[in-house]
C-alpha cells in the first residue's frame, strides 16, 4: 500500500487521514478533471432526490451510487433520477471505486446517510473531491467538541449535567452516536436516571428545555459577495422545519397515562417563524460559522442548528448537523425563506448552484475538500 498519509482540506492545511491511507490532494484531483464534464454523484438515499434534481437544473451530469441494486422509485421521480447509476456491493464499496469516480470527474455529495453508512473515518479516506469542508466531522459527531464549538460561538446551549447524582429537574439522557433520537429518555431525578441508563454506554446529560422546536436549514458560501455578509463570504436561511417525533409528539393523546416518550425522528413538517426572532436566527448562524472558521477553516455549503425557543424567546441549540438534514426534503421548488432570494430553490439545488460559482470564478478547491 502506498504510504503517503495526508490529503488536504483546505488549502495550506494537512489532516491526517486516520488509517493514513494515501489520498490524492484534492486540488491535484481537480487538476485533472475536465471542469466541462463535472458529474454530481451522490448515495441514492436521505436527500438525493433533491440532490439529483438541483444538479440537473443547474446543468450537471448526475451519478446515483446504489448499494445492491438500483431503488425503482426513481422511476417514479424522472426529473430527480440521475442520469447513470454506480452499483455497488456495499456501503463500504464505494472506497474501491474512487478512481473510476474521479475518471468521471465526479464530485460527490454527502449526505447524512452517505456519512452515517459509510461510517466517519471511511468518509475522511474517500479520496474523491467532496463538497464541503470534512473537517467538520470531527467536531460536528464528539458532543464535547460540538459543545465547545457551539458555545465557544456564544450561543446558548442546554446546559449539560456532569454528574447524575446532580439531577434536580427534567433532563434528558442522550446516548453517543444514537442517530434519530433513538434511546433518549428523559429523568427527573437520579433515580431515573439510574432505571433508565444503560450502563456500558457512553452519554450526556442536558437540561430538558421545553419550547417551540425549530430547525434552520442554513447555507454558507466562503465564496459570495453579497447577502448577509459574514467576515467572509455569506449566509443564507433557506427553509425551516420541525421533525416529527415518535411518540413524543403525540403522548397526549394517551389520556395522561404513564407512557414513557420517546424521541425517535418519523418525518417533518415545515414552519415558519415569528419574524423578529430571524435577526438573532441568522445571528446565530454568523456565530457559528466564523467560530468554524477559526476552529478547522468554516464548514462549506448546508447545514442545520437544531433550537428550541422558550416562551422568553431564548434560543437553545442543541445539536449542530454540518450538512444537508432530511428536512430540506420539504422544499424541492423553495421555501417560505428561499422564495425571497431565489425563483426556484432548494437545498440540493443551492449545492450545485454553489459548485457552478465556483467554477465560474474559479475557486473550485474553495468549496471542495
Ligand atoms: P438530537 O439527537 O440531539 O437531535 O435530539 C433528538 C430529539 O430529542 C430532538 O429533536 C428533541 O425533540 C429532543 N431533545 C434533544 N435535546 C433536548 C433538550 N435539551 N431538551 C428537550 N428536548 C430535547
Amino acid at each position: 500500500m502506498n504510504t503517503c498519509s495526508f490529503y488536504i482540506v483546505e488549502r495550506n492545511t494537512v489532516l491526517s487521514s486516520p488509517r493514513g491511507i494515501c489520498i490524492d490532494p484534492i486540488p491535484e484531483a481537480i487538476a485533472s478533471y475536465d471542469l466541462d464534464e463535472i458529474t454530481l454523484a451522490t448515495l441514492c438515499s436521505h436527500t438525493s432526490l433533491q440532490i439529483f434534481h438541483g444538479a440537473r437544473e443547474e446543468g450537471f451530469k448526475t451519478l446515483g451510487l446504489a448499494v445492491g441494486q438500483i431503488p425503482k422509485y426513481y422511476d417514479a421521480y424522472p426529473r430527480a433520477k440521475p442520469d447513470d447509476f454506480l452499483v455497488v456491493g456495499s456501503h463500504l464499496d464505494v472506497l474501491k471505486h474512487a478512481g473510476e469516480l474521479r475518471d468521471q470527474n465526479v464530485i460527490l455529495i454527502p449526505h447524512g446517510s452517505l456519512v452515517e453508512y459509510l461510517g466517519a473515518d471511511n468518509f475522511l479516506d474517500l479520496s474523491v473531491p467532496t463538497f464541503g469542508n470534512r473537517r467538520v466531522l470531527q467536531w460536528e459527531s464528539d458532543r464535547t467538541k460540538s459543545r465547545r464549538w457551539l458555545e465557544g460561538a456564544g450561543v446558548h446551549m442546554p446546559k449539560e449535567i456532569r454528574d447524575p447524582r446532580d439531577i434536580q429537574s427534567p433532563v434528558i439522557v442522550k446516548y453517543h452516536g444514537a442517530k434519530g433520537g433513538r434511546g433518549f429518555f428523559i429523568a427527573k431525578d437520579y433515580a431515573d436516571f439510574v432505571k433508565g441508563i444503560e450502563p456500558s454506554a457512553q452519554y450526556t446529560i442536558q437540561e430538558f428545555v421545553l419550547g417551540t422546536r425549530f430547525y434552520f436549514h442554513y447555507f454558507y458560501s466562503p465564496i459570495a459577495k453579497t447577502g448577509y455578509r459574514l467576515r467572509k463570504g455569506a449566509l443564507e436561511m433557506l427553509g425551516i422545519d420541525r421533525r416529527l417525533e415518535a411518540n413524543v409528539d403525540e403522548i397526549y393523546r394517551a389520556g395522561g397515562a404513564a407512557v414513557e416518550p420517546t424521541f425517535v425522528v418519523t418525518g417533518n413538517v415545515p414552519v415558519v417563524l415569528r419574524e423578529k426572532l430571524l435577526e438573532e436566527v441568522f445571528d446565530m448562524g454568523r456565530r457559528v460559522v466564523e467560530k468554524s472558521i477559526d476552529l478547522f477553516g468554516g464548514m462549506i455549503g448546508p447545514f442545520c442548528l437544531e433550537t428550541m425557543v422558550t416562551d422568553t424567546l431564548q434560543f437553545k441549540v442543541f445539536e449542530v448537523s454540518a450538512r444537508l438534514v432530511a428536512g430540506t426534503n420539504l422544499y424541492p421548488t423553495g421555501s417560505p425563506y428561499a422564495d425571497y432570494v431565489y425563483d426556484t430553490m432548494s437545498c440540493g439545488r443551492r449545492i450545485a448552484l454553489e459548485i457552478r460559482n465556483a467554477l465560474r470564478s474559479n475557486q473550485l478547491t474553495d468549496v471542495l475538500s
